[in-house]
């Protein structure tokens, strides 16, 4: 049976990052997965009601899954806490995934809700540190492996190998 892949819809080109910019990150095996409707394409921060464009936000002091856990917070640069609005997110990304039976998630790094591997350090400096975003921390914690726009090949690789199983 074909893998599904929920994937941040700002990968595919769409104009839903906070500054309204796309991130074009389609290769040929994406093309191929759209072709084959193997893709779920799903942006958690429209989902969730955020307007575009939208202030940056970052996590502060924590990650995706202290502030999934009530123990950090999600604050726009103007102050604004908008983490119950980034929970919300997260719990809609992992209904869409579960809904389409996503084993795997394909996320812009980098996002307070969709990083894997870095999300901003929380200083607005432009600093970023190790760490997963909301929706990243939450899939994973139900099974979804999550992997970043870097890491396309391995994901392309883990695919292959539970098609084979
Ligand atoms: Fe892209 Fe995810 Fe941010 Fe939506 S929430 S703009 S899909 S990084």
């Amino acid at each position: 049976q074909q893998i599904r892949i929920l994937v941040s819809a700002c990968l595919l080109g769409f104009k839903v990052r906070y500054n309204g910019r796309e991130k074009a990150a389609i290769q040929d095996t994406l093309q191929r997965w759209q072709q084959e409707n193997r893709l779920v394409i799903h942006c958690p921060e429209l989902a969730a009601g955020l307007p575009v464009p939208r202030p940056p936000a970052e996590i502060v002091a924590g990650d995706g899954a202290d502030v999934m856990r009530d123990r950090a917070r999600i604050l726009e640069d103007n102050g604004q806490d908008v983490t119950a609005h980034y929970q919300l997110a997260a719990w809609l990304a992992l209904s869409a995934a579960q809904q389409a039976g996503c084993r795997a998630a394909l996320l812009t790094d980098g996002s307070p809700t969709c990083g894997s591997q870095h999300i901003y350090n929380g200083t607005f400096s432009g600093m970023q540190k190790p760490g997963m975003g909301v929706a990243a921390a939450l899939l994973e914690q139900h099974g979804i492996r999550v992997f970043s726009e870097q890491q396309l090949p391995a994901l392309i690789a883990w695919v292959k190998e539970r098609e084979k199983q």
